[in-house]
This record gives C-alpha cells, sequence and structure tokens, in this order.
C-alpha cells in the first residue's frame, strides 16, 4: 500500500503522518468504483459496505428530524436522546456496578472516529497496544497516530485465527499499555466465545490494561451470539466499548458511530473531538436514534439483512468446496471471507497481493489483499455485495486459484 513520500508529490509531509499509509480497504474500493466508472464490469468484493438501502424508517426518520430544524450543531458528544438510547441499550448487557449514563457515551463521525479518539486519549509515545492479527487495517494507523506501537500478536490457525489470552501474556512488555479487540472480526469474521472473551478481559485487569472493544459487527452473526465485552466485563474501569449504526443498519454513509467509556476518558474524547470535528451531522443522530428506538421495525430490518448475509456466506462456502485446497477461516459473524492463497506463486512473497492484481486484472474481481491485515498469505472477500455479484464473484476466485495455485497447498 502506498505510504504519504509516495502520495505527496512537492511536500514533505509532517513526522505526524510520515509512516502513514492509506486505508487499503478504501483504496481498493476506491479503484473498483474507478474502474467500474470507466467502463469495466468490476465485481467489487473488496468493500466491507452493506449494499442495502437504510431501511426506510430511518430515512423517514431523518426527513422529519430535517423538516423540524435538525440542520444545526448539537453537543459536541452527541444530542442527549441518542446517548441515552445508547446507554439503555449497555445497561441491558452490563453485569457490573453502576449504571452507564449518558454522560459515558461519545457520539462521533463513524465508529473510526471513536477507535482513534479512544487510541488518541489513551496511548502516547513509548506505549504499546496489542492488536490480534489479522486485524482491520486501521488499528494499526491509529495507534501509530497516536505515537504509540502497536503490537501485532499473531492469532492461532487452530482457532480460526483469534488470538488467546495467553498468545497476548506472550506478546507483552512492561510497556502494554492496551488491547484492541474485535468480535465479529474483520477480516475474518470469526466470533470469540464468552470464555475466550472474559479469559482476555481477565488477562487485561490483572495487568491493568486498556481494552478497546470494536463491536461494530455484533449484531450480524450466523450461529450464537457474539458476546459483548460489557457482558463479560467485572467493571468498566479500564474498558471503552465501541459502537455504530453502519454496519447492521446499513447507514454507512450516515457517519454515526460513539464510544462507551469510564466518564473522564468520555469526558477527555469530548474535548479532543471539540476542536477537530465537533458533532457527527446533527439529521445523521436522529436517524441512528429512530434506529435504536424504534425496535420493532428495526429488529425486522436488522434480521432480513443479516439473512441475505446467511444466505450468501453459506452460497460461497458451498462453491469454495470445489476447491479444497484453498483454506479459509470459517465465518461465524460480519460479512468477509479470509482465505489463504499463501500458495499462490508471487516474485516478492506476497501472494495475497499477487492474487488480488490477477483477480483484478484477469477476472474483474477487486478483493483486499491480506497484506493490509499484516498477514500477506491471504486475501478478504467482502460478501456485503448483490446476492449475483457474491456468487459469480466467488466462482471466479475459486476458478482462479485453482488456475494459479491448482493442487497447491
Ligand atoms: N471497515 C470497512 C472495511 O474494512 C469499510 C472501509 C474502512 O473503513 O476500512 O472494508
Amino acid at each position: 500500500m502506498r505510504d504519504l513520500t509516495t502520495l505527496s508529490r512537492g511536500f514533505a509531509p509532517s513526522a505526524n503522518v510520515a509512516q502513514l499509509k492509506e486505508s487499503a480497504t478504501i483504496a481498493v474500493s476506491t479503484r473498483a468504483k474507478a474502474l467500474r466508472a470507466a467502463g469495466r464490469p468490476i465485481i467489487d468484493l473488496g468493500a466491507g459496505e452493506p449494499d442495502f438501502d437504510t431501511p426506510e424508517f430511518i430515512r423517514r426518520a431523518a426527513q422529519r428530524a430535517i423538516d423540524a430544524g435538525a440542520t444545526r450543531y448539537t453537543a459536541t458528544e452527541g444530542i442527549l436522546p441518542l446517548r441515552e438510547a445508547i446507554a439503555a441499550e449497555a445497561n441491558g448487557q452490563y453485569r457490573g456496578a453502576g449504571p452507564i449514563t449518558a454522560g459515558d457515551v461519545v457520539v462521533s463521525v463513524g465508529s473510526k472516529q471513536s477507535l482513534f479518539n479512544a487510541c488518541f486519549v489513551l496511548f502516547g509515545p513509548g506505549d504499546e497496544v496489542l492488536v490480534p492479527t489479522p486485524s482491520w487495517t486501521s488499528y494499526y494507523e491509529m495507534v501509530a497516530l497516536a505515537r504509540a506501537e502497536a503490537v501485532a500478536v499473531r492469532g492461532d490457525p487452530a482457532r480460526e485465527l483469534k488470538v488467546t489470552a495467553e498468545l497476548l501474556a506472550a506478546a507483552a512488555t512492561e510497556r502494554t499499555r492496551g488491547v484492541m479487540l474485535n468480535s465479529p472480526c474483520n477480516p475474518t469474521g470469526a466470533v470469540y466465545d464468552a470464555a475466550e472473551l472474559g479469559a482476555i478481559l481477565e488477562l487485561a485487569a490483572e495487568r491493568d490494561w486498556w481494552v478497546i472493544s470494536d463491536e461494530i459487527y455484533r449484531r450480524i452473526t450466523y450461529g450464537t451470539p457474539a458476546p459483548s465485552a460489557l457482558q463479560l466485563a467485572a467493571d468498566r474501569e479500564r474498558l471503552v466499548v465501541v459502537n455504530g449504526v453502519a454496519k447492521a443498519f446499513a447507514m454507512t454513509g450516515w457517519r454515526v458511530g460513539w464510544a462507551i467509556a469510564p466518564r473522564a476518558v468520555a469526558q477527555a474524547m469530548t474535548a479532543f473531538q471539540s476542536h477537530t470535528t465537533s458533532n457527527t451531522a446533527a439529521v445523521s443522530q436522529h436517524a441512528a436514534l429512530a434506529a435504536l428506538t424504534q425496535s420493532e421495525e428495526a429488529e425486522r430490518a436488522v434480521a432480513a439483512m443479516v439473512a441475505r448475509f446467511h444466505a450468501r456466506r453459506d452460497a460461497a462456502l458451498r462453491t469454495l468446496a470445489s476447491v479444497p485446497s484453498l483454506g479459509y477461516v470459517r465465518p461465524d459473524g460480519a460479512f468477509y471471507l479470509y482465505l489463504d492463497v499463501s500458495a499462490v506463486p508471487s516474485d516478492d512473497g506476497d501472494a495475497g497481493s499477487a492474487f488480488a492484481r490477477h483477480l483484478l486484472e484477469a477476472h474483474d474481481v477487486a478483493v483486499v489483499p491480506g497484506s493490509a491485515f499484516l498477514t500477506p498469505g491471504w486475501v478478504r472477500l467482502s460478501y456485503a455485495a448483490p446476492d449475483d455479484d457474491v456468487a459469480r464473484g466467488v466462482e471466479r476466485v475459486a476458478a482462479a486459484y485453482a488456475e494459479l495455485a491448482g493442487g497447491r497447498k
């Protein structure tokens, strides 16, 4: 992926961003869109973006909100009814002492901003932050932008590439300050069960680490529900739970995410945000409020979308079964398939990038190379795309793999 030295013709980037790489997930979908606009019939399995329209009851609520004057600044941390709704939902999960209140909630411009703000206020120079790997590309960069060091902790191949408390403990040093968790996981779709997540939370509590738990895919599961860190944590003293409406409600463009944090952390995140973006769009907050409070319609809409993801996942797995040498993590949540393409020949040892390039050039299919998630022998395929695109795209992926890697494992 390009870093700023190749992007920044004519200026020397500041030390803040000198090491920064642009987001590979965003770059793949931008390229797929550009090729489509130029007339190529690209099947985009790169973007992790639901292809559904935002449910009608949410769109209508937003229209009403605009007409009622939701066109001005709001409190930096978000409108009170939305924060109250988020706190109420969280209280339904949290088993520890003391209620979660609206003052513990900060609404931001997507969960991406919540994650960045949390990293920025919690970590700094000299700190190490454990990042289970593979992980979503932006965690590594967010930690680095906070001038801390992201320590990639390889997941266990025998456990769907998930990390264990033991693996985290082995990677920790006296400088470890925190750990980034994400279940269901982007890019693998793996789900941590209560025992796995509970053991990690226990270790973090013992060591006084901050836990940032990104639960943006929590409502998208295909078997048992994914536990929230809120259900398992003994207390919230060092816990920041991040979520949003983008994935479950097909609301990526509305840009509403939030963090539930100890009060002092929430206040620091709000102060930081007051100098950068201020509040996220007022109308978007009212749309998110409808998503969280019009429960019956919301449940129906989410269930219908999850059923579609589920059917696509099953169809994709049936197709992959025709190429038994192609390994993958069986996804129990989110909408990604992570494929082991390390047997594909490459000049530079980056089999995932070689395969992704070949798929795009020879088969018009866009996927994200595993190097974005610090695991170069893999590619990520998103099935948050129209049914036909997923079906045809996965067939081409399977055929291309058979052609390039044959029976090699
Ligand atoms: N999170 C999604 C993905 O991994 C959307 C793009 C991004 O923000 O990275 O594809």
